[in-house]
């Protein structure tokens, strides 16, 4: 069913999983005039022309955002400052500019500086995600019961957060505002340093493969494969993070190399209390995450029997 039409053209720069969930998500709920899109590759834009992504594909970003009301930025983190530059020139006057990038100190940094006089920038972040990346992997779905991060910078303008938030509340996602660098300290524990030891448990398995390569694969029924999905993640969009969300990555991974000693020395000297008393404490926060309602209980993650 048709909503309120809240903006009249919407530009898409990137049109990768998370800005193709977008223009799915706006197309099934009427929320929109036109969205046009743009990618880097000619491969991307014929994909998403093939598919119909998007009403209409265009060559350039600035050619995308020509006319546009609400404008996404939807490229890897350290891809935002160069895209904005080509973009401030061709801005409508009184449009905003959105971003959906993991990290949001940078992008601030790199962004709102180029932004012209009368154009709105409200820097964004939706907890949603998969694995998967490129201009098919986008589902409508996407951002149903997720959480929506903005970080609005001194000077935005309430009206145009407001509009914004109206958009992703659409979408079904639950719209929070934060400060820029709480944001990046609080996504570094709950995001980025998980996904990091994701990829360190499943790089030490890659490097044992000569003694476990089969076993690994073919037993990889429990906590492992959760780690494989998790390091499948786009690689250029991971790389970005870690690099500009460093000093927050760094704080956590401190902490956790702390506590890692820890339970270590507990296994070494046989401290069986230390260790029930810890994972007791840990077993609830993961009830606190079925209680909000931000992952299934059932078992095995919902996967039922299949393989
Ligand atoms: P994606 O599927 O890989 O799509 C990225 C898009 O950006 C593609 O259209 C790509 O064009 C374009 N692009 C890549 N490098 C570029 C460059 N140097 N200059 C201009 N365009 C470039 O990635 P995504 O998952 O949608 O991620 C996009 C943003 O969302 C990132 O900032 C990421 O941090 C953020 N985010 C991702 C997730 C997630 O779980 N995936 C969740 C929340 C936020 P080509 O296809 O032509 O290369």
């Amino acid at each position: 069913m048709a909503e309120t039409v809240l903006y009249q053209r919407v530009a898409l720069i990137g049109l990768g999983h998370i800005a193709g969930s977008m223009a799915l998500a706006l197309r099934r709920k009427g929320l929109v005039g036109e969205i046009v899109g743009t990618a880097r590759s000619a491969e991307t834009r014929a994909v998403a022309a093939e598919i119909g992504l998007v009403d209409r594909v265009v060559e350039t970003a600035a050619e995308a955002v020509e006319g546009a009301d609400l404008v996404v930025l939807a490229v890897p983190v350290g891809a935002m400052g160069a895209v904005a530059a080509e973009i401030a020139p061709a801005l409508k006057p009184g449009a905003t500019v959105t971003d959906v990038g993991s990290v949001k100190r940078t992008v601030v940094e790199a962004v709102a500086p180029l932004m012209p006089e009368g154009v709105h920038f409200v820097p964004g972040h939706p907890l949603a995600g998969t694995e998967h990346s490129g201009p098919r992997s986008g589902f409508a779905e996407l951002f149903e019961n997720r959480w929506w991060l903005l970080t609005p910078i001194e000077g935005t303008d309430p009206e145009a957060t407001a509009r914004l938030r109206r958009l992703l509340e659409a979408f079904g996602a639950n719209v929070d505002e934060m400060d820029v660098d709480r944001h990046d300290l609080v996504l570094a524990v709950v995001s980025h340093t998980p996904h990091l030891i994701a990829y360190t448990m499943v790089g030490v398995a890659d490097h044992l493969r000569r003694v476990t390569h089969d076993e690994v694969i073919k037993y990889s029924a429990t906590g492992f494969r959760d780690f494989t999905r998790i390091a499948a993640s786009d690689p250029t969009m991971w790389r970005d993070v870690f690099l500009t969300n460093k000093d927050a990555v760094l704080d956590i991974l401190g902490r956790f190399t702390e506590e890692l000693f820890t339970l270590q020395r507990a296994i070494r000297m046989g401290d069986g209390e230390m260790l029930h008393a810890y994972f007791t404490e840990t077993r609830e926060i993961r009830r606190g995450i079925i209680q909000a309602g931000q992952d299934t209980d059932a078992p095995d993650f919902g996967r039922g029997k299949k393989p």
